[in-house]
């Protein structure tokens, strides 16, 4: 035992991998983590809709922290799901 493999420490070195690479200072859309459209002050270049434009560092904290919410939120349902049997 102690060797099971951990989805959720995999995904967050392959963000920090990610990071690592990336210049964390890129502005991109809140919306999509896509660049903004050239010619406009606040356009994503993904989904061409107004957006906030923020710094990818930020963006991939958002993502991260999503992501945990959203683990946090199956293991409560999950959890729920057991108390009802
Ligand atoms: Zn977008």
């Amino acid at each position: 035992m102690g060797c099971q493999f951990n989805e959720d420490n995999y995904r967050n070195q392959q963000i920090e991998r990610h990071l690592a690479d990336q210049e964390m200072g890129e502005l991109v859309s809140n919306c999509c983590g896509e660049p903004i459209i050239e010619e406009s002050i606040d356009v994503c270049s993904n989904c061409r809709e107004h957006c906030k434009v923020i710094e990818l560092g930020e963006y991939m904290y958002e993502q991260r922290l999503a992501a945990e919410e959203d683990a946090a939120d199956a293991k409560r349902e999950l959890k729920r799901e057991q108390d009802d049997n």
